[in-house]
């Protein structure tokens, strides 16, 4: 088990649903420590590709992708949950369907922080459905930017997200990915992963 699977172990909560709550740690509370060892292993699986943006969407994502690219030494752009119409041509825009609250939001950014030519790396602290990882992928390819990969933190990988985006051709690196997991006797799998 590597350092994010025995964390999960030790302090995640199973509820029904299919939903891991991780909010001792990752993603309400959050232990800066374990951040920085996450950015550290995203260094270490994509530092051969070209970075030159980290990319996420609120809330939870922005505190990792922070720490992210402060190990890249780029910005970091976040897509916001926007409940404006009126958005005047100057964002590029998504619809993202929520897993954990079940509505749809548009989610935007900026066309002056996303640029053609621009080579993205995308940082969520989960991946179920694929949703927001798509949104965060047309928004980046709309601008003309080039997606070189997404790291994830916790991959729920029984749900379609992981291999659907793999299929799409994306390179995704989950540091841990939930095979299944049992909220009545509060056990977690993790799929093997070879060490990369
Ligand atoms: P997706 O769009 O892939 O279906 O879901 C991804 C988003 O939903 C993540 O950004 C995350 O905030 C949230 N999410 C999905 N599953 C879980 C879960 O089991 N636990 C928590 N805490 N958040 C989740």
């Amino acid at each position: 088990m590597n350092f994010l699977e025995k964390r999960i172990i030790k302090d995640g909560v199973i509820k029904p649903g299919n939903v891991l709550k991780v909010d001792s740690f990752l993603n309400h509370q959050m232990d800066i420590e374990l951040i920085e060892e996450i950015a550290k292993e995203f260094k270490r699986r994509f530092g051969n590709k070209t970075v030159t943006k980290v990319m996420t969407i609120e809330a939870s994502g922005i505190g990792i992708a922070a720490f992210v690219a402060k190990e890249f030494g780029v910005p970091m752009v976040f897509a916001k949950k926007s409940k404006s119409i009126n958005l005047d041509g100057e964002m590029y825009v998504a619809e993202v369907e929520s897993f954990t609250h079940k509505n749809k939001n548009q989610v935007v950014v900026s066309k002056k922080f996303l640029h053609e030519g621009e080579h993205i790396l995308i940082i969520d602290d989960f991946l179920a459905n694929g949703c927001a990882l798509q949104g965060l992928i047309s928004i980046a390819e709309s601008a003309g930017a080039i997606v070189e990969g997404c790291g994830i933190v916790i991959e729920k990988g029984f749900q379609i997200g992981g291999r659907a985006i793999r299929n799409m051709g994306y390179h995704v690196e989950s540091l841990a990915i939930v095979d299944s997991m049992d909220d009545v006797n509060g056990t977690i799998n993790f799929r093997e992963q070879e060490e990369k």
